[in-house]
């Protein structure tokens, strides 16, 4: 996957548009005005659209406007550099073909309970290589609901709501 598409894929799972990231990160950045919002915004474009690579200190502040994994970013940076005589030795990271997520950036999916109570499931592989020799995919896309959704699970009563 080209480094590009990998952040294109993270920002469109978060559900964020590339404007409103160039916003916030201009909005956090010392040094970087607000009113470079544009600049900014013509950097990220550049970046998913690979005529660029983005630095270790911007990705850094990227990561805080939606998930990604810096070192897979980099991994991707560094094989899409790669002299092609070297690139079939070099480790391919795992990375969901549809979403982009991976181990240390699973997608995150919200489970309610009937008692109000919620918890965080990230997501599992549920094809690879190794497992069905197929490209990767994630349990949150395999399967619904979507990344980032609430599911609540209904029951059939619940006493709290009952109209006295
Ligand atoms: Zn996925
Ligand atoms: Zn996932």
């Amino acid at each position: 996957m080209p480094p590009g598409t990998y952040l294109r894929k993270r920002r469109e799972a978060a559900g964020i548009r590339i404007g409103e990231v160039a916003r916030q990160v201009a909005l956090m950045s010392f040094g970087i005005r607000p009113y470079q919002t544009g600049q900014i915004l013509f950097e990220l474009v550049a970046a998913e659209d690979d005529r660029t690579t983005l630095s270790p200190p911007q990705t850094a502040l990227l990561q805080h406007v939606f998930p990604f994994d810096r070192t897979i970013y980099g991994q991707l940076v560094d094989l899409a550099l790669a002299d092609p005589q070297t690139l079939p030795h070099l480790p391919q990271p795992r990375i969901c073909t549809r979403c982009a997520c991976s181990w240390n950036d699973p997608c995150r999916s919200t489970i309610g309970t009937s008692d109000g109570s919620f918890f965080i499931l990230p997501c599992a592989w549920t094809s690879g290589p190794e497992i069905d020799g197929k490209e990767p995919l994630c349990s949150a896309c395999a399967h619904a609901p979507a990344p980032g959704t609430i599911t609540i699970i209904p029951t059939p009563t619940n006493p709290a709501k009952e109209p006295a």
